[in-house]
């Protein structure tokens, strides 16, 4: 196809769009966007509409002020991005409230954050796996500038909306520090969001728990039977299910006993079959039988380019003029002797 055919082909399928907003909701339109070596610049403005003055629930359409935000938010293309939103402050229309004036809100970041609240869930996503220090390295390559101090706070600001009248939940024991100490998670199994975080997992915070949450009817619980009998205390009547983890968790459990007792630690197999007693260890290192090479053919000629030179690899484990090597050979050297 020629191209200026392709050319009037992409006309007519792909418009052009000036229309970013599908980030933004209808009252926030982006008007530029500004990018260099390492930062992406998102430039926000906001359209002047109804906003509620967040003090008394008042609409205002009384302009005040114009306002500047800067407000980091996920990586683009691996580089920092900022939002730079201008905004509007509102005056508060009621003479009883005692809120004047008050800043629009926008509807992607808190309303004195200076993160969008998709980098916070990607910073807490990515430090759930790591030490933060780790975290904030690994965010560090993909352009996300955040100190571990700051993984921390993010951390220690996360708040657990309990709910009276719930009733569907499910229980399980996690790790604070594994090994170490644990605590009970309660979830609610609709919107399988976290809504208490207890202390043990001995089944006494979570009977206390219970106390105020009495109209709990079902309980996905896990294996331990300290929550069952704390649930069977409190809320006679509450249904309890495992979940299905849990059942082959079980199962698995009971499986590995009888194995354990069936079968010996240790078996040693050689040519097919079972040995009675372990093999020698012998450090000889059998050299290849000629004889079969040649019986199947085998060409034992190093590899070569199709222009006849050699082919060479390119191992970088095995550089051994490097110093790490080197410094391994020592070691190794010392250990023998
Ligand atoms: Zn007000």
């Amino acid at each position: 196809m020629e191209l200026s055919n392709v050319k009037e082909e992409a006309t007519l399928k792909y418009q052009k769009k000036e229309d970013f907003n599908l980030l933004l909701d209808k009252d926030h339109f982006i008007y530029d966007v500004r990018e260099d070596a390492e930062t992406v610049n998102i430039f926000i403005k906001s359209d002047p509409h109804v906003c509620v003055c967040p003090n008394c629930g008042k609409e205002s359409r009384e302009l005040h002020s114009t306002y500047e935000r800067t407000i980091q938010d996920t990586p683009l293309r691996g580089k920092q991005a900022y939002l730079n939103a201008n905004i509007y402050k509102y005056e508060c229309g009621n003479p009883e409230c005692d809120r004047k004036v008050f800043t629009e809100p926008l509807p992607f970041v808190k309303m004195s954050a200076v993160r969008t609240d998709a980098l916070n869930q990607l910073i807490l996503g990515v430090s759930m796996f790591l030490s933060n220090e780790g975290a904030s390295k690994v965010l560090s390559l993909i352009g996300v500038t955040v100190s571990n101090d700051t993984i921390q706070r993010l951390y220690n600001q996360i708040e657990f909306v309990d709910n009276p009248d719930i009733e569907e939940i499910g229980v399980d024991d996690v790790a604070t520090r594994k090994g170490r100490s644990y605590a009970t998670a309660i979830y609610d199994m609709k919107t399988r969001q976290l809504i208490a975080l207890l202390e043990d997992r001995d089944g006494k915070t979570f009977r206390e728990w219970l106390k105020d949450h009495r109209k709990v009817r079902l309980v996905a619980r896990d294996r331990a039977s300290a929550y069952a009998k704390a649930i069977k205390d409190v809320i006679p009547e509450c249904i309890q299910v495992a979940d299905r983890f849990h059942l082959l968790q079980n199962l698995i459990d009971r499986l590995k006993d009888i194995f354990k007792d069936e079968i010996p630690a240790e078996i040693f197999i050689r040519d097919g079959g079972i040995l009675d007693t372990p093999p020698q260890k012998t450090n000889a290192l059998k050299a290849p039988d000629e004889k079969v090479m040649n019986a199947v053919g085998y060409d034992n000629s190093p590899p070569r380019n199709p222009d006849g030179s050699m082919l060479e690899y390119d191992n970088k484990n095995r550089d051994l003029s490097s110093g790490q090597y080197k410094s391994r050979m020592g070691k190794g050297k010392k250990n023998r002797n």
